[in-house]
């Protein structure tokens, strides 16, 4: 027995960019595996990691940005023939994630929207996105089982919708228990990501120990206090001043601040939260030849006392720690 986490992508904003795949990590426990986020070639990355999809149980989506959501449709569909078991379809694959905002967000007058997509549904929540989806590749999950064996599509998925509304307005501090079965007990909290909200962060709890993932979000205090005294805590990492070098203006770096955790901060979350390894994931700039590695950790490390780790796709931790 015991909890392993593989990080299967890296790669910070939608871009594709060589060398890193789409955020995304794995959470084994026991026989079960889990998902947090699933940016590009996540489907991909699991097989890679030798993971079973038979074994997948449910997903977790931090917010609905398309570099956390972009191969989920690949996630649920690609192994849809090998969800089955001797006693017929295997339990549908939970899908959790944020629910609809109250309110589409505004802009401003720089940024803006010029064309509303889906004026009926504008902002979509997690069920809608999953049904949207189901909708969309209706053609095949109803004609490829004329010509091959297919477990019942109606078995493949099941959605829930985490209302984090009320912690995102400020209403309470309290984490929202996501799911609690056989020995996984995770908890989420609504964190701050300009204008994509809720955007949320998750922490799972096993037997074997503790990890957080940040989700993106800028330096936020009910994260902090999600990630107490956890084992792990994997978090997206921004390098501001890089971003300046290279030609982003002080307007716009003022919007990402709040929007990301700039590699200056990173290590003082990680130290107020007093977590034991701090896991770098979600880099901007994503590019691998950006910044070497062992720059990320040592200024991500300034002021936490634990251990600082430059998250790369395939990197393995098994908890408890040896
Ligand atoms: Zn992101």
């Amino acid at each position: 027995m015991a909890t392993e986490l593989v990080v299967l992508g890296t790669a910070g904003a939608p871009m594709p960019v060589r060398g890193r795949g789409g955020i995304a990590s794995a959470l084994i426990v026991d026989e079960r595996i889990f998902v947090v986020d699933c940016g590009r070639g996540s489907p991909s990355a699991f097989a890679g990691a030798g993971l079973d999809f038979t074994r997948l149980d449910a997903v977790f989506l931090s917010h609905l940005h398309a570099d956390h959501i972009g191969d989920l449709p690949g996630m649920l569909l690609y192994p849809w023939g090998a969800r089955t078991g001797d006693d017929g379809p295997l339990a549908p694959i939970r899908v959790y994630g944020p629910s609809r905002p109250a309110s589409l967000p505004a802009g401003d007058a720089i940024f803006h929207r010029q064309t509303t997509i889906c004026p009926g549904l504008p902002a979509p929540g997690t069920a809608d996105l999953v049904g949207h989806i189901l909708a969309g590749y209706a053609y095949h999950l109803n004609v490829m089982p004329l010509d091959c064996y297919m477990p019942d599509a109606g078995a493949l998925v099941r959605v829930t919708d985490i209302d984090a509304a009320a912690a995102a307005e400020g209403r309470t501090k309290v984490p929202v228990v996501v799911a609690d079965d056989e020995g996984v007990r995770v908890t989420a909290v609504a964190v701050t990501h300009g204008r994509a909200v809720p955007a949320l962060a998750y922490r799972f709890d096993t037997a074997d120990g503790s990890l957080v993932f940040s989700g993106d979000t800028s330096v936020n205090e009910d994260l902090i206090a999600l990630a107490q005294g956890a084992d792990i805590l994997v978090h997206q990492v921004a390098d501001f001043s890089y971003l300046r070098r290279h030609g982003v203006d002080d307007a716009e770096l003022a919007r990402m601040a709040a929007l990301h955790t700039d590699v200056t901060q990173v290590g003082g979350v990680a130290e107020r939260a007093g977590v034991r390894e701090l896991i770098l994931s979600h880099y901007l700039p994503a590019e691998p030849d950006a910044i070497p590695e062992a720059e990320w950790v040592h200024r991500a490390g300034k002021g936490f006392s634990g251990t600082t780790t430059a998250g790369y796709d395939g990197l393995r931790r098994t908890l408890p720690a040896t």
